[in-house]
């Protein structure tokens, strides 16, 4: 065997592990029985103990080395010299963080979920304090473990964002922030011009699910490869490039968490059901980062997901099961509806213009936690500051401000800037999109998706984790990260609903 086989079946190894860590992590959100929590804990900590050993092991070093002598001269965006390159920064990084801060961070944040929960559910942020105090320090001794060359956040947002920089973040973020602010107030001075009181009326679930899947099917979802199933908490995961799996949840008396959840999570499931099968059972079957995989679900959830052309032809097959709630509407009121904006205090409920603003709010708390400008003990305070700088209302209680989130208690911290690089992304496509196919919203008004969907696949999806979301930025626009067409995007679509 030469070296490089050697590696692909370590590596085929390593990812089966992970896959059966998806599946049972998988199961206990959706079939597994309460009483399965601590055993399923305990079956998730060893696999993911054993894939750890496998993959920082010496040999994997050794067998990289052999290898990239082996490939040498090979097209460098080759599978296999993206391979080795990858992994290799994959393998450098977890061999430089100490077994021992791995487990000490898996420990309290396992307990921090827990305590998160009851202060949440108490209002109370005094329990957790503490808790955000010491993750603060965890992350910040994970990132001195593995080094960063400018701020202490570059290493969080590395993991979540290969390769991008807080500055680069910052400069975006800033850019876009006044106009933002702007935006919302405009909107909220015409604030009675939109209402969405028919999202409210009462929905079957059965027929809500059966309209998502009819959505979804015309979109491209894959059913050979991939299902649908229910969680408290939607989310897509695979355990193959075959065998992809979404999740809803549903509201009997609101359309929109299980309508538009349904495309959100459809949007990241064909990104995954999109990778080249020759990337199968390695690591680079994933996404090129975070932001480039929010950027398919934002794309399909938003872009074509809350779009005129899209109502109007599917708001007919809406009313077909729903004649009585949708006999007062139009595809273009329904429309109008599916698109209130109001600024309001829950991150995942945020209309498409105040949610970037969410994200810029909590970017700028992880720094100041992480460079000392706000302890742990202040940031309810400084939170409601800042809601009130951006969006103008204050949280009644902390459970509708610092404590809606459960990614710090998880450790997540460097995660949130990852669902705005998404829709900045998502538009930066879409430009590309539709210079490529110029009648693309007719196609979407005669609900035709596959041109868009060959797109996303031939640019974006089949090329899985082998080049960075700048990388394909670059190979697909020419350019890296721009907000501008996001920006020019929202004033133009909210300018129209709202006739600002
Ligand atoms: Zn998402």
């Amino acid at each position: 065997m030469t070296a490089l086989q050697q590696l692909h079946t370590h590596l085929a190894e390593i990812s089966d592990l992970n896959r059966i860590s998806s599946i049972i992590g998988w199961d206990q959100q959706t079939y597994m029985p309460p009483g399965g929590s601590a055993a399923r804990a305990e079956q998730s900590a060893t696999l993911q103990k054993i894939s750890h050993e496998m993959f920082s092991a010496d040999e994997t070093g050794r067998w990289l080395d052999a290898a990239a002598k082996e490939i040498n001269g090979h097209d460098p965006d080759s599978d296999e010299a993206r391979l080795i390159s990858i992994t290799r920064r994959d393998y450098e990084k977890a061999r430089k963080v100490p077994a021992a801060l791995v487990a000490e961070i898996a420990r309290v944040t396992g307990q921090a979920i827990g305590i998160w929960t009851e202060a949440r559910a108490a209002s109370d942020w005094k329990p957790f304090s503490p808790y955000l105090g010491r993750i603060v320090e965890l992350e910040r001794r994970w990132a001195e473990a593995v080094g960063y060359t400018d701020r202490v956040y570059d290493a969080l947002l590395d993991k979540y964002e290969p390769e991008m920089k807080t500055a680069q973040v910052q400069a975006v973020f800033d850019a876009i922030k006044p106009g933002l602010i702007e935006l919302v107030k405009a909107i909220a001075a015409k604030g009675q011009a939109v209402s969405d009181e028919v999202l409210h009326r009462e929905y079957d679930e059965q027929k809500q699910w059966n309209f998502g899947l009819e959505v979804i099917k015309r979109y491209g979802f894959d059913f050979t490869r991939g299902r649908q199933d229910r969680s408290v908490h939607p989310f897509t995961t695979s355990f193959s490039i075959n065998d992809v799996r979404i999740t809803t949840r549903f509201d009997q008396n609101f359309l929109s968490p299980a309508l538009f959840g349904t495309l959100h999570e459809t949007g990241h499931a064909l990104y995954e059901q999109g990778f080249s099968q020759t990337l199968e059972r390695t690591p680079l079957a994933d996404g090129a980062s975070l932001g480039m995989h929010e950027s398919q679900s934002r794309m399909w959830e938003n872009l074509v997901g809350r779009s005129l052309p899209f109502w109007k032809f599917f708001f007919p097959a809406l009313i077909q099961f729903f004649p009585e709630q949708l006999a007062d509407q139009t595809a273009e009121s329904f429309y109008r509806a599916a698109n209130k904006v109001s600024p309001s205090f829950i991150r995942v409920e945020a209309d498409e213009v105040t949610y970037g603003l969410h994200i810029m709010l909590r970017f700028e708390m992880e720094n100041d936690l992480l460079e000392g400008r706000v302890k742990p003990d202040d940031v309810p305070e400084a939170w409601n500051a800042k809601m009130r700088d951006f969006l103008g209302i204050t949280p009644p209680t902390i459970k509708d401000g610092a404590l809606q989130d459960v990614h710090w208690a998880s450790g997540l911290i460097g995660y949130f800037p990852t669902y705005q690089l998404g829709n900045l992304i998502s538009l930066q496509l879409w430009d590309k999109l539709n210079s490529a196919i110029p009648d693309l919203a007719s196609q979407i008004e005669r609900g035709e998706f596959a041109a868009l969907l060959d797109w996303l696949r031939l640019n974006v999806h089949q090329h899985g984790r082998k080049f960075t979301s700048n990388e394909l930025l670059h190979r697909i626009t020419g350019e890296g990260l721009n907000p501008a067409p996001y920006f020019k995007y929202l004033k133009a679509k909210y300018s129209g609903i709202y006739g600002l």
